[in-house]
């Protein structure tokens, strides 16, 4: 039987819903949660995301602002920036867009955001307080992740689960989340050995390793859960022809635009698995939705006791 398809978008919808209704309490109380997106130079994907992460907020009734920096910026110029942004109480959360150009060192930017502003969760102090799992703001991705899983009603309390990648903005945090509700958490990285025999353990399966089609359909114990981060554009036609060999609509579709966003799981896992994120449309547009939530996440935590008392 083909996978339950965990539908991310859909998802989306309803913790956007949620969000207006809390927005708009907060607006009675007077206050209007606002992000600060910095974007620095001209990298075209770079403009999309922060395009979209802009709308985002203004469908939602968030306040936002953008600086756009010229990609000759230095360090101390994006300091002051990022010292401007801390001090200013209209601003909930601050987003770096990275990749940051070369001269600036990004670590030291990345770092001097007030860990209550932290709305991408990359502080240290972030990552901190998830280890000792007190409450704070999470890296998007994987917050989006227990989210699909959470609704979807999926057991984690007691599950295997495996995570493959270790990296600190999705692999790390993901497996903390997943213990921290309970699972038994296996994490792989590009030294694992028997990978294939790992996965196979697993009931719930989180791939973000930027490997197409990696995480073969046979690895997978039947009626697994599936989540797949990986997006990663194909453009070679028979590298397409094979991944989607038992896809012909989607074949049909590369053919006429070119390429296809494939997973980090082969698409034939949907035989197998039980459930599975499809790409696009799975984890996707949960990163944003999460970046929406923790900019209202810390508008409440920082903005104390009323408004708090809006959220329910
Ligand atoms: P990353 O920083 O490049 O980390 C990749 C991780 O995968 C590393 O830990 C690496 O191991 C591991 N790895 C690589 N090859 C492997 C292999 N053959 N077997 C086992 N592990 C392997 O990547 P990332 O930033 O975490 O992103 C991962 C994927 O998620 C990418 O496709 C990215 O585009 C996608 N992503 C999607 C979203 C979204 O919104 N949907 C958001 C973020 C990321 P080592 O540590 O040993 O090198």
């Amino acid at each position: 039987m083909p996978a339950r398809i965990l539908d991310g978008l859909k998802i989306r919808d309803e913790i956007f819903a949620e969000l207006k209704t809390e927005i708009g309490r907060l607006h009675n109380i007077g206050i209007r949660p606002g992000l600060a997106a910095v974007l620095v130079g001209e990298n075209p994907a770079s403009q999309l995301y922060v395009k979209s992460k802009i709308a985002a907020c203004e469908q939602l009734g968030m306040a936002s602002w953008l600086h756009t920096p010229p990609a000759n910026i230095t360090t101390e110029y994006m300091l002051q920036l990022v010292r401007d942004l801390n001090a200013d109480d209209n601003v909930d959360g601050i987003l770096i867009q990275l990749p940051l150009p070369g001269q600036v060192d990004a670590k030291r930017v990345l770092e001097a955001v007030d860990p209550a502003k932290d709305v991408d969760g990359f502080h240290p102090v972030s990552m901190g307080m998830l280890v000792s799992n007190r409450p704070g703001l999470v890296a998007c991705t994987p917050a989006g992740c227990m989210e699909i899983l959470r609704r979807n009603q999926i057991a984690v309390e007691g599950a295997n689960a495996v995570v493959l990648g270790r990296s600190d903005i999705v692999g790390k945090p993901m497996a903390l989340l997943l213990l921290h509700a309970n699972a038994t958490v296996t994490i792989c990285h590009s030294k694992t050995k028997d990978l294939p025999e790992v996965i196979r353990r697993a009931d719930i399966v989180v791939a973000a390793i930027g490997k197409e089609g990696y995480v073969q359909a046979d690895w997978i114990k039947p009626g697994a859960a599936v989540i797949d981060v990986g997006t990663n554009k194909v453009t070679d036609a028979a590298e397409a022809a094979a991944l989607l060999r038992n896809f012909p609509e989607r074949l049909e579709k590369f053919r006429a635009k070119g390429n296809v966003l494939i997973g980090d799981v082969h698409p034939d896992a949907a035989q197998v698995a039980g459930a599975l994120t499809p790409v696009p449309g799975g984890v996707g547009p949960m990163t944003i939705t999460m970046l929406m939530s923790n900019t209202v996440k810390a508008a409440r935590l920082r903005r104390g006791a009323s408004a708090t008392a809006a959220r329910s």
